[in-house]
């Protein structure tokens, strides 16, 4: 077949154009990355030779090799793994599959204009393209294991590739690097040198299960760093004597070792091996199950959350080997969906290597194993809570609002996640607060912990519904999250005090002295005959007019019925697609308020004049306003408004 030239994808095109031109300050990098590649079509090609009989491959010396030209310039990163397909290679690396991502390159884009590639570029990662941060043209040869024809890529990371078939791939892939120029200047970053080689393979891919070989040349002037002063006779010898490869790693798995053998910093470089992650994790979790089902697990809580997180697509899940052996990646059976953002491997003894998802999700060990992997990670999510302040704040602002989802869904582990939660609240601007601080705080006679749901902080603040509770310095905590909306009716309470939001149904705001009581049910005489006229005349928007204990400044504002849902709850559930029939409120009015005391003296006089109608209107537009509402007819309110003001002047 002849040469064919193709496009790359657009948001290729646009990654491959800032990984050339950015400065990303660490390009060593980009061979952990081949490596990790590399890796990974070992392990699959392993996992599918077990499977399938027929493959017909040789797999008895599966392994990584590195070679180093230094007069071409070139770097070779060879494998004798799955390889692709030609149709493959068009896919998997022409194109960006990951959801979401145009969104983030936009996000890229602007953080460029910002300064930032950096820190963005390492966030999302960009795998085998990290070889244009130090080549000006890239040769990929590969062939698919079972297959006879293989397929040569070629690019220079500009637009566009050209793809090949050729019969001269041997099984697996290669990637040659053709290295731009070293700077005279900075000789520690040649790519060809292979003592450069052997560092980075140490530094980042020594655990690396598969061996990474240095194929080395008859001579070699490269193998110490220019800058140390290392004595001649070694290199002598070394130029005279044709050597055999040399492996570079020590290929022990990390989970199977114990842990003073390992150091933190080979525990991140596995973590980024699987997550993709060029960012250190913020936690590392480790766990040795005995017993009848032995299994070994390394868990890891990212630094920041992934783009994609919320996205339908979102691959979440751990990686699964059985005995050493790479199983499957993204296994979901492993971690609840409500800990997505949690990475790792889990090593188990007793599982068939042809173990299928659908089989894993109904198997009983794998649910413990779930339920036991899901302790473990709340368990540090509360360590970090009671002695790492720092490292739990970042944890909770990245993730915070995906955890909170385990509320709604893990009824077994509420208390222990509600518990590692904090929220934003009345008493402090920043500082969020745990629930166990703020029942420590209850004053004398607070019996519920009261909470407000609403779109910001700000609009929360705001909100009529508040200003009872703020007269009286009782603490409300604010929460602005969706899936706030949604967990507060699934948790009863916490520490024995029942949750209550402040925009439902009656407040107890502490027990009525006997003569507020008395003077309670004398307004409630003297406002019988409005209450009712309104509750009548709104009707079609509300279900009562009553008086309100929640208000001190504003002259009303709607509430919801105890068990019924917030009109941001209804939002949500319209938004997922369910058609919910808009809720009636309660409209609660505040007898202190002159507006108030007026109604209710112009309908003593004459209950059915025009104006008066009006006003009731008005008042009802208000409250709904006051909370962040939205006016059925704006133009009227704004007419009526107008003409009120108008004659005012
Ligand atoms: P990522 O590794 O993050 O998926 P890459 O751009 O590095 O992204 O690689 C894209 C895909 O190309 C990989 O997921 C894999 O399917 C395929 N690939 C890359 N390198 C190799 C290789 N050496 N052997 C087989 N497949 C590979």
């Amino acid at each position: 077949m002849s040469t064919e030239t193709f496009e790359f994808q657009v948001e290729a095109r646009q990654l491959l154009q800032m990984v050339i031109h950015s400065i990303y300050s660490n390009k060593d990098v980009f061979l952990r990355e081949l490596i990790s590649n590399a890796s990974d079509a070992l392990d699959k090609l392993r996992l599918e030779a077990l499977r399938d009989d027929s493959l017909g491959v040789d797999v008895s010396d599966l392994h990584i090799e590195l070679d180093a030209d230094q007069e071409a310039r070139t770097l070779t990163v060879r494998d004798n793994g799955i390889g692709m397909s030609y149709d493959e290679v068009k896919q998997l690396i022409g194109t960006i599959a990951n959801s979401g991502t145009a969104k983030y390159l936009q996000d890229l884009k602007g953080a460029k204009e910002a300064g930032d590639t950096e820190g963005l570029i390492g966030q999302f990662g960009v795998g085998f393209y990290s070889s244009f941060m130090v080549a000006d043209e890239v040769v990929l040869l590969t062939r698919r294991a079972g297959e006879s024809e293989g397929t040569r890529w070629t690019s220079s990371g500009e637009g566009t590739y050209t793809l090949e078939s050729t019969a001269e791939a041997p099984q697996g892939t290669s990637v040659t690097l053709r290295l731009r120029p070293v700077d005279t200047e900075d000789q520690l970053h040649d790519y060809a040198a292979t003592w450069k080689i052997r560092e980075i393979v140490k530094r980042y891919s020594d655990f690396i299960t598969w061996p990474i070989r240095l194929a080395a040349p008859a001579t070699d002037a490269t193998d110490a760093p220019p800058a140390t002063d290392a004595p001649g006779a070694d290199g002598e010898e070394q130029a005279t004597a044709a050597r055999e490869p040399e492996t570079l790693n020590s290929m022990k798995a990390l989970w199977a070792r114990s842990r003073d053998e390992v150091s933190e910093a080979e525990y991140h470089e596995l973590y980024k091996h699987i997550s993709h992650d060029w960012t250190d994790p913020l936690e590392t979790i480790r766990l040795q199950a005995e017993g009848t089902f032995e299994y070994q697990a390394l868990l890891f809580i990212p630094s920041r959350a992934p783009h994609d997180l919320f996205t339908q697509g979102y691959q979440r899940g751990i990686q699964l080997y059985v005995k050493r052996v790479f199983v499957m990646d993204d296994c979901e059976a492993l971690m609840p969906p409500y800990l997505r953002f949690v990475k790792g491997v889990v090593d188990a003894q007793d599982l068939s290597l042809n173990v299928s998802r659908e089989i894993l999700q109904q198997d009983r060990q794998i649910e413990l194993m779930r339920r036991r992997l899901a302790k473990k990670v709340l368990s540090t999510v509360k360590d970090l809570q009671a002695k790492a302040p720092e490292r739990y704040s970042v944890l909770w602002r990245e993730f915070g609002r995906v955890l909170k989802e385990g509320l709604i869904t893990d009824a077994e582990n509420r208390d222990a996640i509600l518990a590692g939660c904090s929220f934003a609240s009345t008493r402090d601007q920043e500082e969020p607060t745990t629930l166990k601080q703020y029942v420590e705080r209850m004053a004398q006679g607070q019996e519920h912990i009261f909470y407000l749901t609403g779109e910001s902080r700000q609009a929360l603040e705001n909100s009529p519904h508040l200003e009872a509770f703020r007269a009286r310095g009782i603490e409300v905590l604010l929460l602005t999250d969706p899936v706030d909306e949604v967990w507060v009716d699934a948790v009863p309470g916490f520490d024995g005090k029942e949750l209550r939001s402040v925009a439902k149904g009656d407040v107890p705001l502490g027990a009525d002295q006997e003569e507020q009581q008395e003077e309670r049910e004398q307004r409630q005489q003297e406002y019988a005959g409005l209450l009712a006229w309104m509750t009548q005349r709104l009707g079609e928007q509300v279900k009562e007019v009553r008086l309100s204990a929640r208000l001190t400044v504003s002259p009303a504002c709607l509430v919801s019925d105890t068990h019924d849902a917030t009109p941001a709850l209804e939002n949500l559930y319209r938004a997922m697609g369910q058609d919910v029939p808009r809720g009636k409120r309660i409209l609660e009015l505040n007898p202190g308020h002159p507006l108030v005391t007026g109604l209710n003296a112009a309908h003593a006089q004459e209950a059915e004049h025009e104006a008066l109608a009006e006003a009731v209107e008005l008042v009802y537009g208000m409250a709904l306003l006051a909370e962040g509402g939205q006016l059925d007819e704006p133009s009227r309110f704004i007419k009526l408004m107008a003409d009120r003001l108008g004659r005012t002047l």
